[in-house]
């Protein structure tokens, strides 16, 4: 069901080549995802309907969701998930309110000042995927940090639902309920980033969208950055273990299956010091698989090239190949996890320990769920107030900071060819350099 690549003995020198990961050919895309943008980009709402009719089968009267439908949403939500609606904002509001930034101001010689002003962006499209699943949660996710940001306006998107009369998911609409979020499209896919790139006479575009989804999603976000800004290129799901002898094969193996749930192409990696564990987990694996209820989708998940478990010689090895890998949710179930967990540098989170599974963190951890795959996290972040915040450095200098400065600027002006720079200075004090 799952294959293994034995690391024993020396690692090659670039691990990426012999580690898992799925080949999500996001440039492909991009050949397919282009017409699409400018079909929208030209004809605007008409033509986000007609693409929605195209790929979700649905004939939309209007992008935007009704503000009633919202609220009907909300009175029909089984009070159960209501309540960990609720408790999963209270907690993410929790962590992402901590992230806010403070503005700072630094004296760099007297008169002189540098301050950091954050800002957030004035309007954002979030995008929460509803195409094999659905995910309530990414609503929580993409709006509890953009409105923590302190966003001027913010608007969702999720596909039309074809069982839903054309709506998003009823438990998607409630969620928006619950945030207050009353701006919301029926519309997914890569017609759903071009919506808020370009605006529609439905829609007014945005200056940034964010929120995982699919292949055609990441190509548009990857297509448009620039005109918009984007968060990191969250696609199919990943989670890495990094497990010893101590590790319980039941856990490591529902771990497993839990993110493979997600999507054919999930990748669920096992990098172990331990062959009598990677024995365990692959003879508890079957069992476990039969007894979900997406188990032909996990089975596929777990037997396609993205998925393995990777045998390592010892723990520092483990750590150089989970590094190397990058993983969107990386769990570590080590003796002492704590202190492998500070070792570690790539990740877009880290689990500590047997309690802390990566399911937690999907819905109810206070952390963000939107983190970057594929490798990405080796130099991007999840979601977080950050990314909806641009740092503003306002420079204040007084005529005698400036004359401090003024001889440097001359000279450094001077080495780079660049003399109007110089002469905008001396310009200040009759044109010469004080001294
Ligand atoms: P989705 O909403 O991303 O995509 C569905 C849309 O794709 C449809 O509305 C349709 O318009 C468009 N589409 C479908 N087929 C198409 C085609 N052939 N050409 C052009 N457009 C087409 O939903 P999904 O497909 O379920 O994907 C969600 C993804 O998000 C999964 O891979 C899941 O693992 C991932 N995810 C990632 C994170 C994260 O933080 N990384 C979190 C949640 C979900």
């Amino acid at each position: 069901m799952i294959s293994r690549i034995d690391l024993r003995g020396s690692l090659p020198d670039d691990l990426r080549d012999v580690l898992p990961r799925a080949e999500l050919d996001v440039e492909a895309a991009l050949d397919k995802v282009r017409p699409i943008c400018e079909d929208v980009r030209h004809r605007g709402a008409a033509a986000v309907r007609e693409l929605t009719a195209r790929f979700d089968g649905v004939e939309l009267k209007s992008t935007r969701v009704p503000v009633e439908e919202l609220g009907r949403a909300l009175a029909g939500l089984d009070p159960a998930v209501r309540a960990a609606l609720e408790e999963s904002i209270r907690r993410a509001r929790l962590v992402h309110r901590d992230q806010r930034r403070v503005d700072t101001t630094t004296q760099v010689v007297p008169g002189g000042t540098v301050t950091e002003r954050w800002v957030p962006v004035d309007r954002v499209g979030l995008y929460v995927p509803g195409g094999r699943a659905v995910y309530p949660s990414s609503v929580v996710m993409n709006v509890v940090p953009a409105q923590e940001a302190g966003v001027p306006s913010l608007a969702v998107t999720s596909p039309a639902q074809k069982e839903f009369g054309g709506l998003p998911h009823p438990t998607i609409l409630a969620a928006c309920a619950l945030l207050g979020v009353d701006e919301v499209y029926a519309v997914g896919g890569a017609q759903a980033v071009a919506m808020f790139a370009y605006g529609t006479e439905e829609c007014p575009p945005a200056t940034m969208v964010t929120g995982p989804g699919n292949i055609w999603v990441a190509a548009a976000k990857r297509l448009l950055k620039g005109r918009i800004g984007i968060d990191s290129e969250a696609g199919p799901t990943e989670i890495a273990i990094l497990a010893d002898e101590t590790a319980d094969p039941v856990h490591v193996a529902a771990d497993l299956i839990s993110q493979a749930e997600h999507d054919v192409i999930a990748a669920s990696v096992l990098v172990t010091t331990s062959v009598e564990l990677a024995d365990a987990v692959e003879k508890e694996l079957p069992g476990q698989v039969a007894a979900t209820r997406h188990s032909e989708r996990v089975t596929e998940a777990l037997s396609g090239r993205q998925s393995g478990i990777v045998l390592v010689s010892t723990l520092d090895d483990g750590l150089r190949v989970v590094d190397a890998y990058a993983a969107e949710h990386l769990e570590i179930q080590t003796a002492d996890a704590s202190e492998v967990a500070a070792r570690v540098r790539n990740a877009g989170a880290i689990f500590v320990g047997a309690y802390s599974p990566v399911s937690l963190g999907d819905y109810m951890a206070g952390s963000n769920h939107v983190l970057p795959t594929g490798g990405c996290a080796c130099h991007s972040s999840g979601l977080s107030v950050q990314t909806f915040l641009r740092g503003i450095h306002v420079v204040d200098y007084t005529r005698e900071a400036l004359a401090g400065a003024a001889p440097h600027v001359c000279v450094l002006a001077d080495a780079e060819d660049l003399p109007a720079h110089g002469a905008a200075i001396r310009a200040r004090f009759d044109w010469g350099i004080p001294s």
